[in-house]
């Protein structure tokens, strides 16, 4: 299938979802993750109108950003503290913010070119060892922390759910992120909006987004299979 085509399937699925959740399509934002594919493909989904794109790599964020226009850019996967000046001054919101050092870089960084990034706590929800974020019962305490930094704005949790071909088995995880982003909202924290879920993936999609998700991040399903060199 065409790009255009997956879109629209995928259209279809994430409007069922959201109306079993009692939302609508555009309370939901499809972010493109486009790690591994080159501009041309990419340029597909843009033109479509798919202009939020997720990468999980500062390098890759770097190559493209030049070549790809009228975009705003993701960075959803793990991040180094020693990168985070690459593109302090690029993307539009970070995922994958788990520690208070990160935390930290990302606001100074930011402050020196004059801006306040919106980002995200990433939690490991099912506590799996080869993953990043923060554990769940510390997500709390870390947003506490992050909420006094000048230059960064709070805006929601994301997390990667194990890889299950039943999604239905990632239904509890998507559960305890919601409830645990509940819990933060209602601290009522400085510098903290708690807008977005961000969750569910290729596979799990339709499940985050009927327990609540309003920030999906699909790759496979938009783009087909990755192929990694
Ligand atoms: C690769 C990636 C995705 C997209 O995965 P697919 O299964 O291809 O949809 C989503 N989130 C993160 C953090 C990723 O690294």
């Amino acid at each position: 299938m065409s790009i255009a085509e997956n879109l629209a399937d995928i259209e279809r699925r994430i409007s069922a979802a959201a109306q079993k959740s009692g939302r609508k399509r555009e309370d939901i934002l499809l972010l493109a993750v486009t790690k591994t594919i080159d501009t041309d493909r990419i340029k597909e989904a843009v033109e479509l109108g798919y202009t939020s794109l997720g990468e999980n790599r500062v390098q890759e964020i770097m190559e493209k950003y030049d070549k790809i226009q009228g975009v705003d850019w993701h960075l959803i996967g793990h991040l180094q503290t020693n990168k985070v000046k690459y593109i302090a001054d690029k993307v539009k919101m970070i995922h994958s913010v788990d520690s208070l050092k990160l935390g930290e870089e990302i606001s100074k960084r930011c402050a020196n070119c004059g801006r306040v990034m919106d980002i995200l706590v990433e939690v490991n929800i099912a506590g799996e060892e080869a993953k990043h974020g923060v554990p769940p019962d510390k997500a709390q305490e870390l947003a506490a922390e992050l909420a006094k930094l000048p230059n960064l704005h709070i805006k929601g949790l994301m997390t990667v759910a194990p890889y299950d071909p039943e999604p239905e088995n990632n239904r509890k995880y998507f559960r305890l992120m919601r409830k645990l982003f509940v819990d933060i909202q209602n601290k009522n924290y400085d510098n903290t909006d708690m807008e977005f879920l961000s969750m569910g993936m290729t596979n799990d999609y339709e499940t985050a987004i009927e327990e609540g998700a309003n920030i999906v991040r699909i790759g496979t399903g938009i783009f087909g299979a990755r192929n990694y060199t």
